[in-house]
């Protein structure tokens, strides 16, 4: 049996942080030492990145999905002069699990410190710094209507729903890994506890790949979980036997916090990743009729959800539904 995790979402309020708090860590791809402050911010302003290290007083890059611009071993957001921060999705999912909606989140650098390679450090910084509830609702894009997206044997799927859950399947050739399932639905303390310390993970003979494409520079066995064949190389073993599902979880949380709030809706994913996760959010604003924002305050007041409860979709469903890229 696979596990079983839902988020309700019963946060009225907006929320930032109560104080200003960093860390500093190493760059996944480049390498470099990196320092990250978070700020609070405003009312609506919702998350942003800003590259202090640029002269100037910084360049600002809001974490929104039509801000992405790279979407290969990570996700990449950017401005229009072709500044870039990577590696947001651990950070963005942290933010989201915690139900951080405005922050300010300074990068000395292009990348966001990779850490452990999870999420866990970022939910123990935004624990330090604590939260304030601000006035002003809390925002919510409701999914109304099925958007599907699929790439070759890959697909990820929003489906309306009056809550944010999730369920995931991968399947690798490594025994290591093998086949995976888990469904989460995000209610208070899910993402901290199933979900923020399961780590990145990347295969032996993709990681000499990337360090001789220059890549990867950073990464080791203090920030990833690395397979060989059919083997961990890692001493202390993993942190949940289905640690790799847990961790493509938690970087479509990440990914999803990029709509810009909450998502009241089901997330299915089948061997998904980041670029189609963000072509997921692309096609789900572009169309006016197949969402809606809302206070939350709506959304848990209303019963039940407009269209299906989340529980009465399944794979097979979401499979009869025709993608839309
Ligand atoms: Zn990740």
């Amino acid at each position: 049996m696979s596990p079983t995790t839902v988020m309700k979402i019963n946060q009225q309020n907006q929320k930032t942080l109560k104080s200003i708090i960093g860390c500093s860590g190493i760059g996944l791809h480049s390498g470099d030492k990196i320092s990250m402050t978070l700020h609070p911010a405003e009312v609506d302003s919702g998350i942003v990145f800003r590259r202090s290290d640029i002269s100037g007083g910084g360049v600002e890059i809001k974490a929104s999905f039509d801000n992405v611009r790279d979407t290969r071993l990570c996700t990449t957001i950017g401005d229009e002069n072709g500044v870039l921060i990577s590696t947001i999705e651990h950070l963005m999912a942290a933010l989201a699990g915690a139900g951080v909606d405005n922050a300010l989140v300074d990068v000395v650098g292009g990348e966001v410190p990779i850490m452990d390679g999870s999420a866990a450090p970022f939910m123990f910084l935004i624990d330090c710094a604590g939260l304030v509830e601000q006035d002003a609702p809390k925002r919510v894009v409701r999914v109304l209507k099925p958007v599907v997206v699929s790439d070759e044997g890959k697909s990820a799927s929003l489906l309306p729903s009056n809550e944010f859950s999730i369920d995931f399947e991968i399947d690798f050739d490594s025994s290591a890994i093998q086949r995976q399932s888990m469904r989460v639905d995000m209610i208070d303390g899910v993402f901290k506890n199933e979900l923020s310390r399961a780590r990145t993970f990347g295969f032996m003979h993709e990681v000499e790949a990337l360090r001789a494409a220059g890549f990867a520079k950073g990464g080791s066995l203090d920030n990833a979980v690395v397979v060989s064949g059919d083997e961990i190389l890692n001493e202390d073993g993993l942190r949940f036997d289905d640690e790799f599902v847990r961790h493509k979880i938690l970087d479509a949380v990440g990914d999803l916090y990029l709509a810009g709030g909450t998502i009241a809706g089901h997330f299915s994913g089948v061997c998904t990743g980041h670029s189609l996760n963000n072509k997921l959010l692309r096609a789900l604003f572009a169309d006016a009729s197949n969402y809606e924002w809302v206070n939350a305050s709506d959304i848990t007041a209303s019963e039940p959800a407009k269209a299906a409860n989340s529980t009465s979709w399944d794979r097979e469903a979401v499979a009869a539904i025709p993608a839309t890229a």
